[in-house]
Formats: structure tokens, C-alpha cells, sequence
């Protein structure tokens, strides 16, 4: 069965989004099959994010994610992966679609990061590297 790492992050926790999301996870007929919340620590955080090493939005970014509690959760179900990526909606909350959890609960506030409530993972291998960054 397939699993996706999904992040509730630091912006959808302080504005207590965080069972919503949870919700329509759960809507959609997946499962939560481990859950935890914590402050994402920034050397974990640069493992998570080695890919955009050196780009603009790069030190915001762990900066932003490190900045409060996140919920880390592991999710289950046939095709999740692209599934919960349609849930979240595009990457960038202003743009993406009504329906999705950035479309209906996102919006640009103006930072040098976009403040996108989630992150989930893009593929079955980036969802087993990172479920084994923040699940050792
Ligand atoms: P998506 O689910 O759309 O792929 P993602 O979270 O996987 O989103 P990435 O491209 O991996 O997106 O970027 C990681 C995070 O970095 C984004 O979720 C967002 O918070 C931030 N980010 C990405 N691109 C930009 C950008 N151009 N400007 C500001 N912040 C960005």
C-alpha cells in the first residue's frame, strides 16, 4: 500500500487548521497511520529540503518551518501520493484552486516564503526518504 509524508505545517498549526486538514485526509477515504508534532529542527529541515539548497527562498523557508510546532503525518491508501497532491492544490495559495486546502484556506501574506498551510510528498521515493528523516 502506498504512504505519503504529510506536513500540517508551522502556518496551519498557529492558525488551527490543523484538524481540517486532518478531516478531509480522512474524507477522501485515506489513512492516518502515524502522527506526530514537534518543531521541525533545522538540520532535519535541510536534509527535507536539499533539493532547493541555495535558492532565494531557501533560508526563509527553514526559517518559516522552523518557527513553531508542525504536525507530521504519514498517510495510507492506493495512489496517495498524487491524491493528497490534488488535495493540497498548487504550490502557491493565491493560485491554487478553490477545493483544495491552499485554494480554500491559503493566501499570499506577503513573505519572501510562500506560507502554504502543507507540504506533501511528490513521489514514492521522496515520501520513503522523508518518512525516514522524520520517522527514524
Ligand atoms: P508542491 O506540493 O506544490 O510541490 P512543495 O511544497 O512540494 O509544493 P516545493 O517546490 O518542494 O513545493 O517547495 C517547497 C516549499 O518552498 C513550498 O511548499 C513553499 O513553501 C516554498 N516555496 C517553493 N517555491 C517558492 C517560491 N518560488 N517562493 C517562495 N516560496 C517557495
Amino acid at each position: 500500500i502506498e504512504r505519503t509524508l504529510v506536513i500540517v505545517k508551522p502556518d496551519g498549526y498557529r492558525r488551527g487548521l490543523t484538524g481540517e486538514v486532518l478531516r478531509r485526509i480522512e474524507a477522501k477515504g485515506y489513512t492516518l497511520a502515524s502522527l506526530q508534532v514537534m518543531t521541525p529542527d533545522r538540520e532535519r529541515l535541510a536534509q527535507h529540503y536539499a533539493e532547493h539548497e541555495g535558492k532565494p527562498f531557501y533560508e526563509p523557508l527553514v526559517d518559516f518551518m522552523s518557527s513553531g510546532p508542525a504536525t507530521f503525518v504519514v498517510v495510507e491508501g492506493q495512489r496517495c501520493i498524487e491524491g493528497f497532491r490534488i488535495l493540497a492544490g498548487a504550490t502557491d495559495p493565491t493560485a491554487a484552486l478553490p477545493g483544495t486546502i491552499r485554494g480554500d484556506l491559503g493566501r499570499d501574506w506577503g513573505k519572501k516564503v510562500q506560507e502554504n498551510i502543507v507540504h506533501g510528498s511528490d513521489s514514492p521515493e521522496s515520501a520513503e526518504r522523508e518518512i525516514g528523516i522524520w520517522f527514524a
